[in-house]
């Protein structure tokens, strides 16, 4: 076991332990937990039968898969992180606080829902506003002096990518681009009655994960993953997740994802996937160093 493998297993005891206190602190009057879980199953459930899949039928990835063991790890680590612990806190407290509404509870609002044409033309309304404002947080995570510290994290190598380097990110990214845009402006626009919320979250979750899974499969609407590809090699193009908004913003890249990596033209800014990511062993050995040591040398991060 090596520290990596350490470093992996304590963070997710730490994260366990946060979830069990966090997660039955959820008020249960609306019942929260039908769209966690539903979230939870639509991405570690799904993501692992689509990686399964794709590991057996590597012909559809875009280019030869090399991640390893520690990548998963990484992934799967970030995105437990957000999706046990910092949704579940962002839900409890907004729910707390009584900050947003984002669930029908009264008989007579979710009748007028499902009766309303307006209210259903709403949800494909608000889930666009949704990714209007990811694109643009996207956009601006890519400031130079802001992507080293809160979006690094998430440009893992291009071949080194799996369906879980969806939520593989930094915890601010995760509360402004995928909390906030993601989970909430899609219903506190348009608060929704508990199935259809379920069924939103859920596509997001899968969206999510398609977009990473660097394989296209002819004849499949969800998984063509080239364009999202294209940003983690070209860094500076595709922000968004419909080519029309990248179109747009004058910031779309179409190309043969596969000529570019033989040519060797790609190179990501910084590709360093662990860049960004809080590494308790070495944050331990850090903090060790600064009071131990005399020269107050800076152990190098792992
Ligand atoms: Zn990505
Ligand atoms: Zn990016």
């Amino acid at each position: 076991m090596d520290a990596q493998d350490i470093n992996f297993f304590l963070w997710c005891t730490v994260k366990v332990l946060l979830a069990s206190i966090i997660i039955p602190a959820i008020p249960s009057t609306f019942n929260f937990y039908i769209p966690l879980i539903a979230c939870w199953i639509s991405y570690f459930v799904l993501g692992a039968i689509l990686l399964a899949y794709l590991e057996s039928n590597k012909q559809y990835y875009i280019i030869p898969m090399k991640w390893k063991k520690s990548d998963l790890y990484f992934q799967l680590s970030a995105s437990s992180r957000d999706l046990f612990v910092v949704l579940p806190t962002v839900l409890f407290l907004t729910h707390k606080f009584n900050i947003v509404k984002i669930v029908l509870t009264n008989p007579e609002e979710i009748y007028s829902f499902y009766t309303s044409p307006t209210s259903w033309l709403m949800v494909p309304g608000a889930i666009i506003v949704g990714l209007v404002w990811r694109m643009t947080i996207h956009r601006i995570l890519h400031h130079p002096s802001i992507y080293r510290i809160w979006h690094k994290r998430h440009h893992v190598r291009p071949e080194c990518m799996t369906p879980f380097s969806s939520f593989n990110d930094h915890p601010v990214e995760f509360l402004i681009m995928e909390a906030v845009g993601t989970f909430y402006i899609p219903v506190i626009l348009n608060p929704l009655p508990m199935p259809v919320l379920v069924l939103v979250w859920s596509w997001q979750c899968f969206s999510g994960i398609c977009d990473h899974t660097n394989a296209t499969i002819p004849g499949s609407y969800f998984v063509d993953a080239e364009y999202h590809f294209t940003h983690h090699q070209l860094t500076v193009y595709n922000y968004a997740e419909f080519e029309i908004l990248d179109k747009l913003a004058g910031t779309l890249y179409i190309g043969d994802a596969k000529e570019r990596d033989r040519d060797g033209k790609f190179d990501s800014i910084d590709t360093d996937m662990k860049a960004g990511s809080f590494d308790i062993v070495g944050f331990t050995k850090h903090i060790y160093s600064l009071i131990f040591s005399n020269k107050g040398e800076v152990s190098k991060q792992a």
